[in-house]
């Protein structure tokens, strides 16, 4: 993993909840909400394939939170993450540029990170995400 992207945590980890809160300057309400959000964003996943649900909340420039939830397909290519799907959302609702954070929630321990897809979206959508200048090539 390159050196410069954000280490991923369990959110039942309370230290390091809280150094990166600090170091991304969000609080523990802000927190708290993205978890929540997104816990109950799986609850609207369409995943009958995979059976794998995952729910997304974002948090807006003006402190609102957009859910998203996994919608699968039987044409697998067709299906659309939930980050994607909370990314889509928040900008057709006008909210564009200015995103803070991104919270993701799956049913699985340790969590699972965003797919290279959504780590696309995330590095145009959202400071301090994954790009380019992260891949290490040689
Ligand atoms: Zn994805």
């Amino acid at each position: 993993m390159p050196s410069n992207s954000p280490p991923i945590h369990a959110s039942s980890c309370a230290s390091s909840v809280r150094t990166t809160c600090a170091a991304h300057h969000l609080t523990d309400q802000q927190f708290t909400a993205l978890k929540t959000h997104a816990i109950a964003a799986k609850t609207t996943a369409y995943c009958p394939y995979s059976k794998f649900r995952v729910g997304a909340a974002l948090l807006g420039p003006d402190g609102s939170i957009t859910q998203g939830a996994n919608v699968e397909n039987a044409a697998y290519p067709v299906g659309t993450c939930a980050e994607r799907v909370a990314f889509g959302k928040a900008v057709t609702e006008g909210k564009v540029g200015g995103f803070k954070a991104v919270a993701v929630a799956t049913d699985v321990s340790p969590p699972a990170s965003p797919c290279g897809m959504c780590r696309q979206l995330l590095e145009e959508l959202l400071p301090l995400s994954f790009g380019p200048e992260n891949l290490h090539r040689d």
